[in-house]
């Protein structure tokens, strides 16, 4: 009987379903070193959202056959002392997609919008529009899709739903592929930033794409232009990001990713008028949740089936 230890609670469907496959499950909400210690010796699987696992953590449980990521993104994992140690390491690819594609929509509603200045400002009795929070219709606007992988995919037809223009930038992504989903490919990046209305950015994190939101690509983007992030905070220089935004050649953000998480004080961004924020709960809706514990079960049931 496989013993499956879960670093934070998945939705019980899930360990309804690893128990069926004839697991045992042992949660530790939150644990600190001891208990976390004292627990790893036990596991043959692990359930991880966003502890990271480092090749300490994975010396310390010697049975350990599976780290199963409930979520997207092998950055919190040691993936090399993992593959040094045999151990395979999965993430619950296409899970969550649809429920981040659909965070990333609402951020761009918002920011077209600006609902939460207006929600704050007839919570103070103001009234109609105010030139200091501009709004305009996404249909007839350019939006700028970076990363046409799983969730950029399903963001682009949605943004072509609303009747937007869609240029998609992914140098991994064959111009044909693009073309062929009905969207325009755009080469050179900072050909699409100078023309883009709106910019969300779905790409992974890695050390080539580490602080790519920078100085420079904010000043590419079109003057007023809105920028969304639901994919990682790694992937911007929150101060140059600030800074964009402070002066108004961003004109707003959406952001569900930053540098640090959580966010435990006050950073310059969240000081901002023109910046709408979500605690990195993109993929946390109730089914995308369901989908991402049931896919981490899958995972271990099929290690142990062989
Ligand atoms: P994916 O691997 O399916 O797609 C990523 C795409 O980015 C690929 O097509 C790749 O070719 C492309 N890419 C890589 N480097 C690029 C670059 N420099 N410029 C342009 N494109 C580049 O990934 P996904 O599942 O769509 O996830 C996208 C991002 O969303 C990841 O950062 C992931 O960690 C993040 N994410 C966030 C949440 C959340 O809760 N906010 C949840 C899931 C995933």
């Amino acid at each position: 009987m496989p013993h499956v230890l879960m670093l934070r609670a998945i939705h019980p469907d899930a360990i309804a379903a690893l128990k069926a496959g004839g697991c045992t499950v042992e949660l530790l909400e939150n644990p600190d070193a001891a208990s976390l210690a004292e627990a790893l010796p036990r596991a043959e699987a692990l359930t991880v959202r966003l502890t990271a696992i480092t090749d300490a953590v994975m010396a310390a449980a010697p049975n350990l056959r599976i780290v199963a990521r409930h979520g997207v993104g092998y950055d919190s994992v040691d993936i090399a002392a993992a593959t040094a140690r045999g151990i395979p390491v999965t993430i619950t690819p296409d899970a969550n997609a649809q429920s981040v594609a659909e965070h990333a929509m609402m951020m761009l509603l918002a920011c077209a919008r600006r609902t939460w200045t207006y929600d704050a400002r007839l919570r103070q009795f103001g009234w109609g529009v105010v030139p200091e929070a501009p709004t305009f219709d996404l249909a007839g606007r350019t939006i700028l899709v970076i990363g046409f992988g799983r969730i950029g995919g399903r963001v682009a037809r949605l943004c072509a739903a609303f009747g937007m223009r869609v240029l998609v930038h992914d140098p991994y992504v064959a111009q044909n592929t693009v073309k062929g989903a009905g969207f325009e490919p755009v080469k050179e990046l900072h050909a699409g930033l100078a023309i883009a209305d709106m910019v969300t950015l779905h790409v992974p994190s890695s050390p080539a794409t580490r602080r790519m939101v920078n100085a420079g690509f904010l000043a590419g983007m079109k003057p007023g232009a809105a920028f969304v992030n639901t994919a990682r905070g790694t992937l911007v220089d929150e101060a140059a990001l600030a800074s964009a935004l402070s002066a108004g050649h961003v004109g707003c953000a959406g952001l569900d990713v930053f540098e640090e998480e959580p966010i435990t004080r006050p950073i310059a961004l969240l000081g901002l008028p023109n910046v709408v924020i979500s605690p990195h709960s993109a993929a946390s809706t109730a089914q995308g949740m369901q989908r991402m514990a049931m896919s981490c079960a899958d995972s271990i049931l099929a290690c142990f089936d062989g």
